[in-house]
């Protein structure tokens, strides 16, 4: 693919599948910690990084996104490591540009929502452009072929964003996707549908939704904004049954106790195989070009986005192939004991 592979794909109206969701993921697995989220992991164990880079190639991303996901100023100063910024930025951005090599897949830096942004408060706009501005410089340095900026939850702090890749990255791409909340209308105001808009107009190359909702909840806000974009559309839910009852992994309950699920109980509500199937399908139908998963993301679910955009990954070899189960399979090619006879001799109801 090469560095101009982003824009290419793009105006051939193709596709882009990309991974998301390192934050959950490496936490489910026990090398960062819930709460503060900051990927301390990258220093700590970065052969855990370079793993997980790997492994969603191999599932089907065709970009390595760099895990500075909250790698910024603010963040890490509520986990006192201030001086780690830069040698945390530059060792995510080093192994995604090498993952991404070993794979002719695309490397992008990224930045996200500040912790300091105050749409109502203007002092807060050049300490959060300040933030922006170092993770950008450093991603550019470390030649990342394009940059996200996501999860923005106020039209302005995504504007701003925009503002700063325009200013500091180079020339370089952008994708700007913000985080709709539980209605329609960002947290400064904007209807979501018309800050999309703005984006486009703003130069943004790519622009739509992550995080925040599930599949069920983000796809009827994708359609609206579909029809009042003409640039490609991002497409990146979390992978939690969201409902027009609980449209946002905010308010998911755990079914038992009604208790509130984010962050530490999502694993009570994490979309089966067929949710995600169903948003590959209609996120592809839908025209969206570049989709993929963001908090809740593992291998097996992107594997099912990137095939139902016709992709056959490496992981595809590993596909599900529920025929050769000894029970619920082809019951011809197993003995009759491991099948029926066992399940009624036993009294068993699977
Ligand atoms: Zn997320």
């Amino acid at each position: 693919m090469g560095k101009t592979g982003f824009l290419e794909r793009l105006q051939n109206g193709g596709s882009i599948v990309v991974a998301e969701g390192y934050i959950f993921e490496l936490e489910r697995r026990g090398y960062l910690q819930a709460g503060s989220f900051v990927p301390e992991v990258v220093l700590e164990h970065p052969h855990l990084v370079r793993q997980l880079y790997e492994e969603f190639v191999h599932a089907g991303s065709d970009v390595v996104l760099a895990l500075t996901y909250y790698a910024h100023r603010e963040k890490l100063r509520v986990v006192g490591r201030e001086n780690d910024l830069d040698a945390m930025n530059r060792a995510a951005l080093k192994m995604a540009r090498e993952v991404a090599d070993e794979n002719d897949c695309l490397m992008a830096g990224n930045i996200c929502n500040s912790a300091v942004f105050i749409h109502s408060d203007e002092n807060t706009f050049l300490p959060t452009e300040n933030i922006f501005k170092e993770q950008i410089e450093i991603a550019v340095e470390l030649e990342a072929d394009f940059i996200v900026g996501e999860t923005f939850s106020c039209f302005a702090e995504a504007a701003l964003a925009l503002k700063c890749i325009q200013k500091y990255g180079q020339g370089l791409p952008s994708v700007i996707t913000l985080s709709a909340s539980a209605g329609d209308v960002l947290l400064d105001g904007y209807d979501t549908v018309d800050a999309c808009k703005k984006l486009e107009e703003a130069g943004a190359t790519v622009v739509g939704l992550n995080c925040g909702r599930g599949p069920r909840t983000m796809l009827p806000l994708l359609e609206k904004i579909k029809q009042v974009c003409s640039i490609p559309i991002a497409a990146l839910p979390v992978v939690y049954t969201t409902s027009s009852e609980e449209p946002h992994f905010f308010s998911l309950t755990i079914p038992d106790t009604k208790e509130r699920a984010f962050p530490l109980d999502l694993c009570s509500r994490m979309c089966s195989r067929k949710e995600i199937e169903e948003f590959g399908t209609k996120a592809n139908e839908l025209g969206i070009q570049y989709v993929g998963l963001c908090c809740g993301n593992s291998s097996n679910m992107l594997r099912i986005v990137a095939e139902k955009y016709g992709r056959t990954p490496p992981a595809s070899k590993y596909s599900p192939d529920m025929e050769k189960h000894y029970i619920y399979g082809d019951k011809t090619k197993f003995r009759k004991e491991f099948t029926e006879d066992l399940m009624a001799v036993k009294g068993g109801k699977f």
